[in-house]
């Protein structure tokens, strides 16, 4: 298949590993930011094929895993209430909140539905005058534009019952509040590509020389991952430290204007908590003054949410890069796709995920071995009815 083939190559990566195993004369360690980056990863065993002095830590780049447990509690309270049509991509719906999911709100009779788009959540607006219709609107730079679309077609068609319950976030502030952890250990970043050709590569530079790192933008098949790689350890042997877009293909340095200029006139930058990790200083969006009719939060009050993560849940640490997902105990025994205790679990883009699917490691009763595909087929289907990322 054309794009998809080309960019798996065995002869052009066996090239790209050779390259990067001649450049490297010492450990390094690199962090790819998107989830859907860390799934292609164990998903072609790319970590295993690279040098030993190349490691791969894997970021928080995961919308589903990041989304606040206060705001998964505040969707399935406004899910459960009558007369409301709550919709959400399907990833969104085993996500564990405090007591239960969108599936069990389902179960309990509560009218949630599965969409592939923020505009069908606007037509089921359309066709159901009398009832309200809320949509979960997270992700990152990515989803951003079309759930602002969907918001401004929603003031100019009139639709006063259709609001969006918004947890989006921002991937620049987030690199800063990794490079300022006492723990990181991160001297290289793969960019996310989708995420820039979106947004640009402007807020890089001034990133890339304040923490003295090289930011490669990186796309998401095996040459892609394999290019940003090498450029990355090409730049730390050589003590660099600048913006390299190895995603020529998708990304332009100015990004996407017609999007980002609906993301200026919908939303307003915010400080966002983002789960595992805590309060990040202006890493989210949410609906500026002038949209505020159609923001759940305001609509629904739904009183306090007092939350409870899972004590034995370690995906912050995972999401931090300071764990990998099979070097938690409960990985793949309590805790597996079908009975998550954290995101990172159910998400399309988690790194637990990726690595129950694809490598279960030190399961008992397991060897390193990936998923019969029968077996991965059905774990994936329910995510790939309809995801954020
Ligand atoms: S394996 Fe499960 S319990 Fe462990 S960090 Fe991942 S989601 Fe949490």
């Amino acid at each position: 298949m054309k794009y998809l083939e080309e960019f798996r190559n065995p002869e052009l990566a066996a090239g790209l590993i050779a390259d990067i195993r001649a450049t490297v004369t010492r450990p390094w360690a690199l962090m790819e930011v998107c989830g859907g980056q860390t799934h292609s990863i164990i998903r072609h065993a790319i970590d295993q094929l690279l040098p030993e002095e190349v490691e791969l830590i894997h970021g928080p780049g995961c919308p589903v895993c990041v989304t606040p447990l206060e705001t998964i509690d505040r969707a399935l309270a406004i899910a459960a209430r009558p007369g409301v049509v709550f919709c959400s991509f399907g990833d969104m719906l085993r996500v564990p909140g405090t007591d239960r999911d969108l599936f069990r709100v389902r179960g309990e009779g509560g009218d949630v539905r599965v969409v592939y788009s923020p505009l069908d959540a606007l037509r089921i607006a359309r066709e159901n005058p009398d009832r309200e219709v809320v949509f979960f609107g997270i992700g990152f730079e990515t989803t951003a534009p079309p759930n602002a679309m969907a918001v401004h077609l929603a003031r100019k068609q009139g639709l006063r019952n259709f609001s969006m319950l918004v947890s989006h976030v921002r991937v620049p502030p987030a690199i800063e509040a990794i490079m300022d952890s006492p723990d990181c250990r991160v001297q290289g970043f793969l960019a996310a590509g989708h995420v820039c050709s979106v947004m640009g590569t402007a807020e890089y530079p001034a990133l890339a020389e304040r923490h003295r790192v090289p930011i490669v933008v990186t796309g998401f098949e095996p040459l892609d991952i394999l290019e940003g790689i090498r450029r990355t350890v090409r730049q730390l042997e050589r003590g660099e430290h600048t913006v390299d877009n190895a995603y020529p293909r998708a990304v332009r340095p100015e990004g996407n204007p017609a999007a980002r200029a609906m993301l200026e006139d919908v939303f307003e930058v915010a400080d966002r908590p983002w789960r595992g990790i805590g309060m990040i200083p202006r890493s989210g969006w949410r609906l500026s003054p002038r949209y505020r009719d159609h923001d759940a939060e305001h609509r629904f009050d739904v009183g306090g949410i007092t939350t409870r993560e899972p004590a034995a849940c370690r995906s912050g640490e995972v999401l931090q890069g300071l764990l990998k997902p099979h070097q938690c105990e409960a990985f793949g025994t309590v805790c597996t796709p079908r009975t998550p205790l954290g995101a990172t679990m159910v998400s399309s883009e988690g790194a637990c995920a990726a690595y129950y699917l694809y490598r279960r490691l030190g399961v008992p009763g397991t060897s390193v071995r990936a998923q019969e595909p029968q077996e991965r087929r059905e774990l994936q289907a329910p995510q790939e009815a309809g995801r954020v990322g």
